[in-house]
């Protein structure tokens, strides 16, 4: 029950399944990087949950930014990817972690694979906590995938619907009034 709203939310993940998953996501990436020092890059808004329970897993020296894109208004996607804040590090010769919260479309990542790509980082990989493989349209993999989930719009654990939500340490199914 989320005091103060009137929308209508059924429970998808628990708090505690997500938790698990990340120390998984962690405990790969650290084997993975082991001796090497990655840049994590989340995709800001909605990653920064996950980005800061996932980066507290990692028990390798890494390092973060953030990049802020947008294309969704509400709960549809505009279709079209904007940059509203790029990332501050120079990731040239870099291992870099992107690290998305929700995979839809595939338009925002395959936007971030080309942007990133022309920084010349030495490898680039892609973490999603959610995908969405019905919707999908992609032409390259996932690295790591948290959960696949069905094509329904959801909210909870850094996801909004109109900036709502956010906060909810669990993902729900959200249905509208
Ligand atoms: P894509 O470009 O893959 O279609 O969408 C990626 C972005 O759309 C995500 O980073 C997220 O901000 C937003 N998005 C896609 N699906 C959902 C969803 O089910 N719930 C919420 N809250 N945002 C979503």
């Amino acid at each position: 029950m989320i005091e103060g709203t009137d929308y209508r939310l059924t429970p998808l993940l628990s708090e505690d399944e997500i938790q698990e998953k990340i120390k998984k996501i962690g405990r790969n990436l650290s084997d993975r990087f082991k001796n090497e020092v990655p840049i994590f890059i989340g995709v800001l808004n909605g990653s920064f949950i996950f980005m800061a329970d996932l980066l507290r897993t990692m028990t390798i020296n890494c390092e973060m930014d953030f990049i802020k894109l947008n294309s969704y208004a509400g709960d549809k996607s505009s279709g079209t990817i904007r940059l509203l804040k790029d990332i501050s590090a120079d990731i040239t010769g870099r291992h870099v972690v992107v690290v998305e919260d929700i995979v839809d479309s595939g338009l925002t990542l395959r936007f971030l694979k080309e942007r990133l790509a022309g920084a010349m980082p030495r490898s680039i990989i892609f973490v999603s906590l959610l995908f969405k493989p019905d919707i999908a349209k992609l032409d390259f993999p996932i690295d790591i995938v948290g959960f696949e989930i069905p094509p329904d719009f959801v909210v909870g654990y850094g996801l909004d619907y109109d900036q709502k939500f956010r906060h909810l340490p669990a993902i729900y199914r959200f249905e509208g009034l």
